[in-house]
């Protein structure tokens, strides 16, 4: 895949975001979750009380909140030498400090309590948007504590209601990867037809990829992914909500590029995040065909392809480019109109995102089962305030009909 050195247009831009600084960010344990992204109050309940905290998890929940320590303690009005002893094991929280950390951390004192699982937990990688963007050691820790969180819960969640078969494929673990080749395998698991991905979230959940979309806090990072290599462990894609269609599908196909192919930390592994996206997006033989004598007099052609390919206009030009339909020269002049044009930070013509619909249909099937909405908050190990704020909470089902019929 051919990089320019010069990336500093509207389509260097547009695929800074791509690029992250820090390519994997591996958490070495897993624990459990309750989210920490806002701020707003809300008790938890006052259980477990008898237990001390778990050190694990509560280093976890505090990074998700993106806190120091100090933070911690100023918020829970605790000394903050008891966090840090708490956190390295040496000394037991519990009862109503316990409950005060609990409270200022908004998540369930049985969170905090829970025994972290002891399995490795990678996230494949963080997507930045801005070309300035720079996440600190702090910010790092918190996606990836989002991440690990998320998947707890997820996990919980999902648990004897969801028995999808994992069908998309994965590198063994000494293969180079071939993105090329990967993307077509996936299509073929995919049993997508030749030409664009109608609906790729579709698609992949029907593959058994879970994909959940929910804020992450900020425009920093697009998305988060793992495909944890224990027995029985599902790829999960967590996509930041508000995403426009062509960014959020892009996004999406690059981490599935990462969960299929990358188990660790290696180079080039967002150029073939990149290139698998794109060819999973858009084959080289099936695209080629609409990219072929384009010249930067054609953004009519462009923007007529994008709602067919679901893609920007800025990853048509550089799909054109890498496949070697474009010059250097032409990909430069491409990079000055779409910065001319504003293109850069809006393109014309919207492209609808797609929604997931596993964990919504799963929440469904636990409503109808009789849980109530507080019942999946704690089995999320979340508060209620939090599970309502991040996850797809269907109206329960027959309720109208209940209301109506008596
Ligand atoms: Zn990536």
């Amino acid at each position: 895949m051919a990089v320019p050195g010069d990336l500093t247009g509207a389509i260097g831009k547009y695929f800074e975001w791509m690029r992250p600084a820090n390519m994997r960010h591996m958490i070495p344990e897993r624990c459990s979750g309750c989210y920490g992204l806002d701020m707003e109050a809300t008790r938890s309940e006052p259980d477990g009380l008898g237990a001390s905290a778990d050190r694990r998890s509560l280093v976890l929940v505090r990074e998700a909140k993106g806190w120091t320590q100090r933070d911690l303690a100023g918020q829970a009005q605790v000394n903050q030498s008891t966090i840090s002893k708490a956190e390295n094991g040496l000394t037991e929280l519990k009862g109503q400090t316990l409950q005060a950390v609990a409270d200022a951390l908004e998540c369930p004192v049985a969170l905090l309590t829970n025994p972290a699982p002891r399995s490795a937990l990678d996230v494949s990688c963080l997507h930045h948007r801005r070309r300035a963007s720079r996440l600190t050691a702090t910010a790092k820790n918190k996606i990836g504590a989002v991440a690990h969180l998320s998947r707890l819960s997820v996990e919980n969640l999902l648990a004897g209601y969801y028995d999808m078969p994992v069908l998309v494929p994965r590198v063994a673990e000494l293969d180079p990867p071939d993105p090329v080749t990967m993307a077509a395998q996936v299509r073929d698991r995919l049993g997508v037809a030749p030409g664009p991905v109608p609906n790729l979230v579709a698609s992949l959940e029907a593959a058994g990829v879970v994909v959940f979309e929910r804020p992450l806090g900020s425009t920093a990072q697009d998305a988060v992914s793992s495909w944890p290599h224990g027995p029985g462990q599902l790829p999960l894609l967590i996509v930041n909500s508000g995403l426009s269609g062509d960014r959020q599908r892009f996004t999406i196909a690059h981490e599935l590029g990462h969960v299929v192919m990358h188990r660790l930390p290696g180079e080039d592994q967002e150029a073939q995040a990149d290139l698998f996206a794109a060819s999973l997006l858009a084959p080289p033989e099936e695209i080629r065909p609409a990219l072929t004598v384009l010249t930067t007099a054609q953004f009519r052609r462009l923007i007529e392809l994008k709602p067919v390919w679901g893609m920007s206009v800025a990853a048509l030009v550089r799909r054109a480019y890498d496949l070697d339909e474009i010059s250097d020269r032409q990909y430069r002049e491409f990079q000055l109109r779409l910065t001319n044009l504003g293109w850069k930070t809006s393109e014309p013509v919207d492209i609808p995102a797609e929604h997931p619909t596993t964990l919504r249909a799963v929440l469904e099937r636990r409503l109808a089962a009789g849980e109530s909405v507080a019942d999946m908050a704690r089995t999320a190990l979340m508060t209620e305030h939090s599970f309502r704020r991040y996850f797809p909470i269907p109206s329960r089902p027959g309720a109208l009909t209940a209301q109506n019929g008596g």
